[in-house]
């Protein structure tokens, strides 16, 4: 799931689409609803990282602290 515009929270679970087909998300921890933003993979090299390492570190305290 993507991380909350507040940027303080990875706690989103889907929520519907809006008109044009893209995914809706709502945020668990202070009730935001927000559409995912898709970025250059080149601009988010901490994203390309996360994908293409194996998961090892606890993900949920890294997002919390981005
Ligand atoms: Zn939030």
């Amino acid at each position: 799931m993507p991380v909350c515009p507040s940027g303080a929270s990875s706690h989103t679970v889907k929520n519907g689409h809006i008109h044009n087909g893209k995914q809706r998300f709502k945020c668990h921890d202070c009730g935001r609803q927000f559409i995912e933003q898709r970025r250059p993979a080149s601009r988010s090299p901490y994203l390309l990282s996360l994908i293409t390492r194996p998961l090892r570190l606890p993900v949920y305290e890294w997002l919390k602290s981005w």
